[in-house]
Parts: structure tokens; C-alpha cells; sequence
């Protein structure tokens, strides 16, 4: 199977291809000529299989031209047994006989963000191998929190890649910088930047798209790729898992063969939900994809009224992966449904860049509309159902599947649909703890109480154990201290990769 760009559907290259480029030339994301479907014998096959080989199915149907045996190495490689704390990967949990919870954060750095990132640097250097590509892969993240992490766990060590992680000092919860500052392996750098996630990101990008820098890093046998979920190769592993508890809930019985079941999938650059909708089009009976934002809600604005406008204040939430105004993996989503118009996508998108919002014709809102539901829950309503969940089912949810969860219910209660239902539990509560247990406990209780005193405690209420990475976090020394002011980041990663020549400044100084 090819690949084109939402901007250039005339574009043809292969999986290989697009995963080393992550974003087309031109600005288009890279989509699927066609998407393939999954017949019922598949199904029927796949219930037999584990997840490593549900993952092959889905992932050989995709990425045609990687050969089985490299596959299946890259799917062992990433879905090892001592890399999840649970045999299952991606586990169902039932709360009552109508709404499940995907469990997706049982890897190496309690996100859902691992499912992918643990694949996709053995998708990246396997595609560099075989198409006799030697030049060493840079990767530059930009983080507001849990994608930093995963891409640091997911590349360190791998041969011929260099991972560096950009985060906002200030901007990402305590857990989160210690899980960064504290991350481990010979080819990983984390910098803290003097600035908000937003000029972070801008700045990487600007790296990206630096010819100069381009040509000088293609000097020193080095090329960028991203590791964002621009990047095919994060979205297609998550097809997988919605596949994969489809044929769970089937096998336990939960759901007849066939019967439609809603998703709902708590909100940020839109890489989940879409992973949802391609699932939905290979033929897995998904009825609504339910998307849920936070108090940023343009998404939950834009499925309503078909208008994406990005004029707004923006927040800073106990939601932080999902404080975000433009959804990247929107347009994918867009191109399906203007029947794959380019002119129409670089329209819409030239509108957003020039003058913060387009607007949907009729025809495409209504198709939008078809295939999608949205709401959001601002901070209170977010710690309520955190406190719901745990009253009424005595199960612990993190910020990020609370706002899920309370769109979950508004739908409910708004549409009458009463179809069994998919929540797409994205974070480990243990990794937002502080939140989590100031919606459960009266706030005496917390009073003067540690990262780790908070641990412990959610650990008692919750009766699941805290993560081992994290409580480890404890006896692991600081290894990366930079930190530099959003103006200097170009020059940092010039220092890191050892540039122009430059003296190369360890980790432990301050550029
Ligand atoms: C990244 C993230 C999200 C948002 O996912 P998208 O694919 O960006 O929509 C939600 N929850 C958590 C915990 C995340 O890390």
C-alpha cells in the first residue's frame, strides 16, 4: 500500500518512506491510499491471538512493504513482557455491563503515548536499514509533559537515533520533570526551556524547517524526523488496541459479535480519536466516537457547530496533555470526509494560519457529525467524576479519562443512545496523583504532604500498586540540569549534536 499527503494526493511513497519523513514536504499529513478492511474470519482468527499478534495483523495490512520478519521483531521488540506490567498490553476493565475502560498506560511511562513509542523507533531505524539510509536520526521532541517521556523510553539505546526533549520549566507536573530529568541511556538529552509549551514548540519547529541547519546536520551524517503524532507510525499502532478490545469484549461476552459499541476518547492533537475512526472503517462496529475536551474546547466547539476557531484564551488544566488549540490529526480526518479535496484541506488550513478559524460546509459537517460527538468538562466537573467513579465503582481514574468520562455521561443523558460503551483511559492516575487525590480526600488530609507520601496514599485507596518507575524516582540521581531561554534552543541542539564544530557541553552545565 502507498501513501499520499492531505496537501499533494498525487504524492505515492511507501510506509517506509513516510515514517522516516513524518511530515510531507509541503506540510500535508501522510494518509493511506485506501483503508483496509478486516473480514470476519480475521476477527474470528484474531480472538485466538494475543496482542503481539493482533498487532501484526493490523500493522501487515498497513505497512506493506516492511517483510514479515521485521515486523513481527519490531512488534516482539516493543510489546516485551518486561516493558508492560500487565500480559494483556492494552486490558479491558468492565465498570458495569455497559461501559468498559481500555486500560492503555500499562507501559514503561504509565501514558497510553507508549503504545506507540515504544514502536516507532524500530519502525523509524528498520525503514533506515532497508532503504540503505546511514544517516543518524535526530529526534527533537517538544513536550508538555507525557510525550517527552515515551519518546525518551522508546529511543534510548536504539542505535542511530539521538533523542533530545524540550520542556517548559515550570509547565509540566512534578512527576513528570522528574521522570525526564531523571531518564537514563547514552543517547538522550532533556533541556528545560525559559518559556510556556507554546514557544517551545514553535521553537522546535523552526529547527525543523531551518535549511541551514538541515544542510549542516546532512554534513555530519544526520537527518531530523519527528517523533510527534504527526508521524504515521504513532497512529497506526493505535488502531490496533481498538481492534484488540473489540475482540475482548466479545470474547468475554460482553458484546454480541457485530453489536455497535461507542468509543469515547478524552481529547488533545486528535491521534487517538482518529486511530478510532480508521478502526471504525476497517470494519470494527463502532457506532459514535465520542470526543471529550477539557476547558479547551475547540474540538467540542468545532463538532457542534462546524466552525474551528482557535481566537481564544488558553488554559492550563489538571489535563495538561490535552491543553491544546490546534488539532493537529484533524485534518487526516477532514480529507476523509471532503472526499479527499486537497484544494479544500489547503483552503480550510490556509484560513486557520491567516485568520484563526474555518468553517465546514454543510456537506462535511453533516458527515462529521455522522461519525462524531463532542463535549468537554471544565476543572470542577473533572475532579467530580474523578470522585464519581471512585464512590460508585470504586476505580481510580487520572484527570485525562475523568474528562472522558464526564462527557460519557453528558452524552448519555443528552442523546438517550444507550449502546455499550468504550472509555479510553489514557494516564496511570499515580502519574497526576495530586489531582486525583484532592478529588477523593477532604483537603486536611493532604496537608503538608510529599510527591511520595502522595503516592503511598493513592496506593492505599486505590488498591493497585504504584508503578515501579515512579516509585524509583526517589533513588535516581538528576542527570539533566540545562537550561536555556527559548531564544537559544537552535544553539542547544547544536551543542548537544556537536555542530559547526562546537564544544560539546555535557548535560550537568548551563548553556
Ligand atoms: C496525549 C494525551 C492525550 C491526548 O491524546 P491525542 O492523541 O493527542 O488526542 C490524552 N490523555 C493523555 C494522558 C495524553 O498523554
Amino acid at each position: 500500500m502507498d501513501y499520499l499527503s492531505t496537501r499533494d494526493s498525487s504524492l505515492r511513497l511507501s510506509s517506509m518512506e513516510i515514517i522516516k519523513q513524518g511530515i510531507s514536504s509541503e506540510g500535508g499529513l501522510f494518509v493511506p491510499e485506501y483503508i483496509p478492511k478486516l473480514k470476519n474470519n480475521d476477527i474470528d482468527d484474531m480472538r485466538k491471538m494475543d496482542y503481539r499478534q493482533r498487532a501484526y495483523k493490523v500493522l501487515s495490512l498497513f505497512l506493506t512493504d516492511y517483510s514479515q520478519d521485521d515486523l513481527k521483531n519490531i512488534i516482539s521488540a516493543a510489546y516485551r513482557e518486561d516493558n508492560f506490567d500487565c500480559p494483556e498490553i492494552a486490558p479491558v476493565a468492565s465498570l458495569d455491563k455497559n461501559l468498559f475502560v481500555q486500560e492503555l498506560w500499562h507501559g514503561p511511562t504509565y501514558a497510553f503515548k507508549d503504545m506507540a513509542l515504544q514502536i516507532l523507533p524500530h519502525l523509524m531505524t528498520t525503514a533506515a536499514y532497508r532503504t540503505g539510509d546511514d544517516k543518524e536520526i535526530v529526534i527533537l521532541v517538544a513536550t508538555s509533559g507525557d510525550t517527552g517521556k515515551a519518546a525518551l523510553e522508546g529511543f534510548k539505546d536504539v542505535d542511530g537515533t539521538q533523542v533530545i526533549v524540550f520542556y517548559p520549566d515550570g509547565g509540566v507536573s512534578n512527576i513528570q520533570k522528574l521522570q525526564m530529568v531523571t531518564q537514563e541511556g547514552k543517547n538522550v538529552h532533556v533541556v528545560a526551556i525559559e518559556g510556556n509549551f507554546d514557544d517551545t514548540q514553535t521553537a522546535v519547529k523552526t529547527i525543523f524547517t531551518d535549511r541551514e541547519f538541515n544542510k549542516s546536520l546532512e554534513k555530519h551524517g544526520k537527518s531530523f524526523s519527528s517523533a510527534n503524532s504527526i508521524n504515521w507510525g504513532r497512529l497506526v499502532p493505535q488502531i490496533v488496541y481498538y481492534v484488540s478490545a473489540y475482540i475482548d469484549l466479545i470474547d468475554s461476552k460482553a458484546l454480541e459479535a457485530g453489536e455497535e459499541f461507542n468509543v469515547v476518547v478524552p481529547t488533545g492533537n486528535f491521534g487517538n480519536i482518529l486511530a478510532a475512526y480508521y478502526a471504525k472503517n476497517m470494519g470494527i462496529p463502532i457506532g459514535k466516537l465520542i470526543c471529550a475536551s477539557n476547558r479547551n474546547n475547540v474540538l467540542s466547539d468545532f463538532i457542534k457547530s462546524g466552525v474551528y476557531n482557535i481566537k481564544r484564551e488558553f488554559y492550563k488544566t489538571i489535563s495538561p496533555s490535552m491543553d491544546i488549540l490546534i488539532s493537529s490529526n484533524l485534518e487526516r480526518l477532514l480529507f476523509e470526509l471532503c472526499d479527499r479535496r486537497e484544494e479544500q484541506i489547503k483552503k480550510w488550513m490556509k484560513e486557520l494560519k491567516e485568520t484563526g478559524q474555518y468553517q465546514l460546509d454543510d456537506q462535511s459537517l453533516k458527515k462529521l457529525q455522522s461519525h462524531l460527538w463532542g463535549g468537554y468538562a471544565n476543572e470542577e466537573q473533572t475532579l467530580t467524576a474523578i470522585e464519581d467513579t471512585y464512590n460508585r465503582y470504586n476505580y481510580v481514574i487520572d484527570p485525562h479519562t475523568a474528562v472522558g468520562k464526564w462527557v460519557y455521561d453528558a452524552y448519555k443523558k443528552e442523546t438517550g443512545d444507550s449502546r455499550k460503551t468504550l472509555l479510553a483511559s489514557t494516564a496511570s492516575p499515580f502519574k497526576f496523583h495530586e489531582d486525583v487525590l484532592r478529588a477523593i480526600l477532604e483537603p486536611e488530609s493532604l496537608r503538608e504532604k510529599d510527591e511520595y507520601q502522595g503516592l503511598e496514599m493513592l496506593e492505599s485507596i486505590s488498591g493497585m500498586e504504584i508503578p515501579s518507575g515512579l516509585k524509583n524516582l526517589r533513588n535516581k540521581p538528576i542527570v539533566h540540569k540545562t537550561v536555556v531561554s527559548k531564544e537559544r534552543i537552535g544553539h542547544a541542539v547544536k551543542n548537544i549534536l556537536r555542530l559547526d564544530g562546537g564544544r560539546h557541553e555535557d548535560s550537568h552545565s548551563t548553556v
